[in-house]
């Protein structure tokens, strides 16, 4: 595994990478790196011929005033010791500054912009974090131009909008690979800042995923989403450790919430905030219509 800092380095490794014939792969992160990383890593490695460029960059513009840029762990020389140890480790580690990104300055206009969608969800809890994911993004994208770039399912809103910019921006010349939701034993999925929770909050993180699950089974069952969504999340509020945001459904090929009626794929995605620490989680299934 190659370490690179500087732009020109990266450009070199890639001219050389896609002179052999590999193929570009992308693994955008912001590092703390825990097995959900890593499972990216080995999504990126299945692809033929590749050669894997994993970043590691805290990106200042997706956090809000108030939130925790600060105190977002940045763990690099263990992230390299992990990396390393790994079978198949990237063929590329790359961690560029802040000021070469951002050379422009960190108030310059980011784009390509989320429109509605990045203001719903986490966009409304999070102003602008959105358009700063998008920026980053395609920003790493104009100057590695992946033939493949891996993400994790974990992130539902950042997925559909990163499909929808490499359609819109992009015309669809990077293939997105959705990699699985990697969980810890009792099914809470992995997060970099889990560090931070209390024992207690983290006791209470896995009614995250039962709750979804319950959700699941009541609608499989015949019950309204609406009637299974209400129960869930009075169940989720009751907790005083943690403060719901929002758990809904919505059709996972518009990212619109469903009405009782609907039948098709649905996400059913929730926000918490536990100690301060924002959780989140999706999971996948499908609405049948009804006998
Ligand atoms: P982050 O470093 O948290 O910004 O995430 C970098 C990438 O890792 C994103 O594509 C995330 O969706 C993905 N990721 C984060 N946590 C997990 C997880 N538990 N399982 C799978 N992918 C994950």
């Amino acid at each position: 595994m190659k370490l690179v800092e500087g732009l020109a380095e990266l450009r070199d490794e890639l001219e050389a990478a896609k002179a052999s014939g590999k193929s570009v792969v992308f693994v955008p992160t912001m590092g703390a790196l825990h097995e959900g990383h890593l499972s990216l890593v080995e999504e990126a490695n299945l692809v033929q011929d590749a050669f894997v460029v994993m970043s590691i960059f805290v990106n200042p513009t997706q956090f809000g005033k108030g939130e925790d840029f600060e105190r977002y762990p940045r763990t690099l020389p263990s992230d390299i010791e992990v990396l390393s140890m790994l079978g198949q480790p990237p063929a590329v580690l790359f961690t560029p500054a802040v000021e070469e990104v951002y050379a422009a300055g960190l108030d310059a206009p980011l784009k390509p912009r989320a429109g509605a969608l990045g203001s719903v969800f986490e966009g409304l809890a999070r102003p602008g974090h959105f358009e700063g994911m998008l920026h980053i993004v395609s920003w790493f994208f104009e100057l590695i131009r992946p033939e493949v770039a891996v993400f994790g399912a974990k992130d539902a809103q950042q997925l559909f909008l990163l499909k929808r910019m490499v359609h819109r921006e992009f015309n669809d010349s990077i293939e997105i690979i959705e990699a699985k939701t990697i969980r810890e034993e009792d099914y809470l999925a992995k997060s970099s800042r889990h560090r931070f929770l209390s024992s207690e909050g983290r006791a209470f993180a896995p009614n995250l995923f039962a709750s979804m699950v319950q959700v699941q089974e009541e609608i499989t069952e015949g019950q309204l989403p609406s009637a299974a969504l209400a129960k869930a999340r009075t169940m989720l509020d009751r907790q005083p450790l943690a403060k719901l945001d929002y758990l809904a459904l919505v059709d996972k090929s518009t990212f619109s919430p469903i009405g009782d009626g609907f039948s098709g794929e649905v996400q059913l995605l929730v926000a918490v905030v536990v100690d301060g620490v924002r959780l989140i989680d999706n999971i996948t299934f499908y609405i049948q219509e009804p006998a």
